[in-house]
């Protein structure tokens, strides 16, 4: 497979490296050079998940990874189902929230950690990340157990949710958990002092494993194709598929398989009242504003930076930007929409809730719909149960971990006092 980074074109480079540097120069993304066009869709389609996915991402990552290698990592992270589920005539939900921390992350997480783990060379790997609380879950799941990875974890003490430290401070392993005297913005901020240490950073071969990473966008393309091999085959002529959007990752994965030739119609990008792209596709221009906090706190993004990623598929593809359909909704349409989801019967949270409500006031007759649920109720248990009037259970996999104890170290917000506990 061979990658360029979007700024700069001439730096090429091929999965291995794209997955171990995660960014180009200059912060550019890296884009697949040729995104195969698979002309055996229909019998993809019958297969299950991960065979399929198999040969999906075998398509497109080449032969740099052995087909039996490439099976084995993509039984590794997909152990958990995607499933589609009837909302309202002609609308379905595609689950992505039955993974160990109960959002669509763990599928791009854990085949980052398994690809990661298989390209990695020599040397050893230590994943070092500060977090607010949900991506350090994702990112503690999907490594843990890995043999020479070590993790450790950054996280402001007191400052996430009791239920949010309990799912990934109990793992132990090569999972270190640390909470600091601090603030977020001091977590990172240490996280970046870290990186900036030439020193440190070859000791212990430090990585981010971060969210631009290309493998979780490849991962991401087979969920896409799932949904299509769910619904009833007399509906999946005019599919128009939307997606709950913060730094369009998702998306980006979306227009991927459309690319390969799923039969996708159409595509709407759904935010929250961080509205920069839906502005920009009715005006032309890209004026991002602060951001703003709302309900759907994971689409909190003004400038998503998957965004030049979109645009290089659309070029490429020549397909005219008009085709996507966008819209941002705020908090008060996002409680309506959820408890009106909730009186058809469907339980659901803000994220997919924002891709529910876009998806209905946009689809046409003769189309059939499909929006993102990204993560688990649950997950947002305190808004659900405000504005349901209701009270939700602990699912299985948050109530194993809230039974046991916490492993975390505690530290002061002092560089010298982190260097030398990675170090040691
Ligand atoms: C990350 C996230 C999103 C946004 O996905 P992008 O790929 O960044 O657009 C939506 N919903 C949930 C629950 C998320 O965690």
């Amino acid at each position: 497979m061979n990658l360029y980074n979007i700024k700069h074109p001439e730096e090429q480079v091929n999965f291995a490296q794209a997955v171990r540097q995660g960014l180009g120069k200059d912060q550019g993304l890296f884009f697949p050079e040729i995104i195969p066009h698979l002309d055996n869709i229909d019998a993809l389609l019958e297969l299950p998940l991960v065979e399929r996915s198999e040969k999906i991402l075998g398509a497109l990552i080449g032969d740099e990874i052995p087909a039996d290698k490439l099976a084995q990592l993509v039984k590794n992270a997909f152990t958990f189902p995607a499933p589609v589920e009837k909302v309202a005539d002609h609308i379905y939900a595609l689950e992505l929230f039955h993974g160990p921390t109960l959002a669509f992350k763990d599928f791009g997480g854990r085949f980052m950690a398994q690809a990661l783990a298989a390209v990695r060379g020599d040397g050893k790997i230590t994943i070092l990340t500060a977090t607010s609380g949900d991506t350090g879950a994702a990112v503690a799941h999907a490594f843990y157990g890995l043999e020479n990875i070590d993790v450790v974890i950054l996280y402001p003490k007191g400052k996430i949710s009791p239920l949010q430290e309990k799912l990934f401070c109990t793992l132990g392993g090569n999972i270190r958990t640390v909470a600091i005297n601090g603030d977020f913005d001091d977590c990172q901020a240490l996280v970046k002092q870290a990186f900036d240490d030439a020193e440190l950073r070859q000791a212990i071969g430090l990585n981010s494993a971060n969210s631009i990473n290309i493998s979780r966008l490849l991962a991401q393309v087979c969920y896409y194709f799932e949904a299509v091999a769910q619904l009833p085959k007399a509906e999946r002529e005019n599919i128009v598929v939307s997606v709950p959007s913060g730094n369009f990752g998702n998306l980006t994965a979306g227009l991927i398989a459309k690319t390969m030739g799923l039969p996708i119609k159409r595509f709407i990008a759904a935010t929250n009242a961080n509205d920069t792209v839906p502005r920009y596709l009715s005006t032309g221009e890209w004026a991002p504003n602060d951001t703003v906090a709302t309900l759907s706190n994971a689409m909190d993004v003004s400038r998503p930076n998957n965004w030049p990623r979109v645009e290089e598929l659309f070029k490429r593809n020549g397909w005219a930007l008009s085709e996507l359909h966008s819209a941002a909704m705020n908090d008060e349409q996002t409680e309506q929409t959820l408890r009106a989801m909730n009186e058809q019967g469907y339980l659901c949270e803000p994220h997919g809730a924002i891709a529910y409500g876009v998806l209905k006031a946009d689809l046409q007759p003769g189309e059939t719909g499909l929006f993102l649920c990204t993560a688990h109720p649950a997950k947002f248990k305190e808004s659900v149960e405000r504005i349901l009037s209701t009270e939700l259970p602990l699912p299985e996999a948050l109530d194993k971990h809230n039974k046991l104890p916490l492993l975390s170290d505690e530290m002061d917000n002092d560089f010298a006092t982190l260097k030398a506990y990675l170090l040691k």
